[in-house]
């Protein structure tokens, strides 16, 4: 399968909080299969295709969307499988250019009501640039409140995709190759262990595509 021109539906706010305003973009129907948890290393989520997808598609339009802030409310997942336990978490991820304070997120989700649907055709994740590792900039994660944030820029999460796209194009053909065998992205992120963000196909329900 290709990243590329697959479409996402997702729901548009503007949300105003004091003078300052922000655009909020989540999915239209919640991603069924992908519970987020605090792992040993970071923080995982255990997925099925459908939801691999949708996070892939997310982590492509976040990357070239520098005024957003995109919104996946994992919470609302399946809490079946799940390698550890713990609360269930939210992702957001977003541009460190916005200057957005995590705090506030708690405030701007409260206030975020029906949205507007758009659906965005995916413009898949382009091969990284090789930068000199001495410049290389990395993502960063926090969680606050319940919510994991990833903060980055346009390079940053170019970097990260590569991990997404190859869960989205190549790990079908391994799964069906080797059924058992393990399909994961692996994010890193700044001070945090290299695969922070840990994004693996569920041993059980790695071949539905509902969504
Ligand atoms: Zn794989
Ligand atoms: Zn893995
Ligand atoms: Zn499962």
């Amino acid at each position: 399968m290709r990243l590329e021109g697959e479409r996402w539906r997702t729901l548009v706010s503007t949300v105003r909080l004091g003078r300052d305003e922000y655009r909020v973009v989540r999915p239209a129907r919640p991603l069924r299969h992908a519970p987020l948890y605090e792992g040993y290393m970071g923080v995982e989520t255990c997925v099925d295709k459908a939801a691999a997808l949708d996070i892939a598609m997310a982590w492509a339009f976040a990357m070239r969307s520098p005024r957003t802030v995109v919104y996946l409310p994992l919470r609302q997942s399946d809490r079946e499988c799940r390698s550890s336990d713990g609360p269930a978490l939210d992702l957001v991820l977003l541009h460190r250019s916005l200057g957005f304070r995590l705090s506030k997120w708690r405030d701007v989700r409260a206030k975020l009501r029906g949205g507007r649907p758009h659906t965005v055709v995916c413009r898949g994740m382009p091969q990284e640039r090789p930068v000199p590792r001495w410049s290389q900039e990395m993502l960063r994660g926090a969680i606050v409140e319940g919510t994991v944030f990833v903060v980055g820029s346009r390079s940053t999460f170019q970097a990260g995709g590569q991990a997404f796209r190859q869960l989205i194009e190549d790990c079908p053909r391994h799964m069906h190759e080797a059924p058992g065998t393990h399909c994961c992205a692996e994010i890193t992120a700044k001070d945090q262990h290299w695969n922070w963000l840990h994004v693996v196909y569920c041993d059980q329900h790695r071949v539905s595509t509902r969504r």
